[in-house]
């Protein structure tokens, strides 16, 4: 095992079968080994630092009605929510007070939101916050949105793949959505220009090793700046509420085989692994992660955006939560940056 994880950190990849094999066998020291290379490797590009970014749950309205995710369209029980141009100034200035330098809008896909509101947010940032990036996360959009929405002021963009598997894909997503088009939108993204992050849950449900192996063999070819995976959490008005949640230690291996496959990646320790975890924040950062992503959502609407189930609830976008949450970092030998902390 020590032998494929050496080979993985020299070249960075594997074969499908010698990645199969490395998951399906892992055990404790597997993973110590692999954890210590992860973090000597993000050591040698990013230092101690863990950069911090700001997350505004702006509209819980989707349009579309995936399987696992808690504000689904067909979830009727959802109280559904929209933050108006001045609330979401509001949580930057609070943000920006406590050190935040990224902000990352994200939603449902709700077009209510249309393009040009889209940019008049984007611009209004920009113009008040001029150091800071400006991260979206709205989904599946056309290479002209995308484009405005960039030439406006975005600079990054998350988009989950969720899975690189077609059969996969169509067991967790209605018909009308295409693993094709996720894909085609990820690499528009890129070629606009954008830092673009992708990603998957771990231990959704239906997923395999082999789908596990798949998703890394695509973030592989697309060569993402960030990559975002946490555990799969059930939530209770979803078509998988009976299913089990994923697993914090495999999340936390692959954070590992993440790092080691691409060094200079942008993983973040997520809010799913500290939901499943009391100390799945730090654990994450132990296993090679180097971003946190607290919420500045206002409290009145924090509870509604719910993905999944006990997502946990923390003071994030105050001055003593943030303090906080320095100190959880610093407890474990690193420390929270105030720079953007863009992919170099
Ligand atoms: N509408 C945007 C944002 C989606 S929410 C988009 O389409 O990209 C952000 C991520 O939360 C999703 O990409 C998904 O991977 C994750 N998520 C949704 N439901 C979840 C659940 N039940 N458990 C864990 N993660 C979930």
């Amino acid at each position: 095992m020590k032998n494929t994880i050496d080979k993985l950190r020299k070249n960075g990849f594997l074969q499908k079968e010698e990645f199969i094999e490395l998951i399906k066998n892992r055990n404790e020291k597997s993973f110590r080994y692999i954890s210590k290379l992860a973090r000597k490797e993000r050591e040698k590009v990013f230092g101690k630092k863990v950069y911090m970014r700001g997350l505004i749950e702006f509209t819980n309205y989707c349009k579309n009605d995936c399987f696992y995710c808690g504000i689904r369209k067909s979830n009727a029980n959802a109280q559904r929510y929209r933050l108006s141009e001045t609330e979401i100034l509001e949580c930057c200035k609070m943000g920006y007070k406590i050190g935040f330098r990224t902000f990352v809008l994200q939603g449902g896909e709700d077009l209510y939101y249309n393009d040009d509101i889209i940019c008049r947010i984007i611009e209004g940032i920009k113009k008040n916050y001029s150091n800071c990036a400006i991260t979206l996360s709205i989904g599946e959009k056309s290479y002209e949105s995308y484009k405005r929405f960039f030439d406006c002021g975005a600079d990054r963009y998350l988009l989950r793949h969720e899975t690189a598997n077609e059969e996969h894909y169509k067991k967790l997503h209605p018909k009308e959505l295409s693993l094709e088009n996720r894909k085609k939108c990820l690499f528009n993204l890129k070629e606009i220009g954008y830092q673009v992050g992708c990603g998957f849950m771990v231990g959704s449900p239906y997923q395999t090793v082999e789908n596990i192996v798949e998703d890394l063999i695509f973030i592989h070819k697309l060569k993402p700046h960030m990559i975002g995976i946490g555990p799969f959490i059930p939530h209770c008005e979803t078509c998988f509420s009976e299913f089990q949640s994923g697993s914090v230690e495999l999340t936390l291996f692959l954070l590992s085989v993440l790092r080691l496959m691409f060094n200079r990646v942008l993983l973040p320790s997520t809010t799913a692994l500290g939901t499943l975890d009391l100390k799945g924040c730090e654990k994450g950062i132990l296993a090679g992660a180097n971003v946190v992503m607290p919420n500045l959502s206002p409290i009145a609407v924090r509870k509604k955006y719910s993905l999944y189930d006990n997502k946990i609830f923390t003071g994030d976008e105050t001055a003593e939560y943030n303090l906080f949450l320095r100190n959880r970092i610093k407890d474990i030998g690193y420390k929270i940056s105030e720079e953007r902390g863009d992919y170099i």
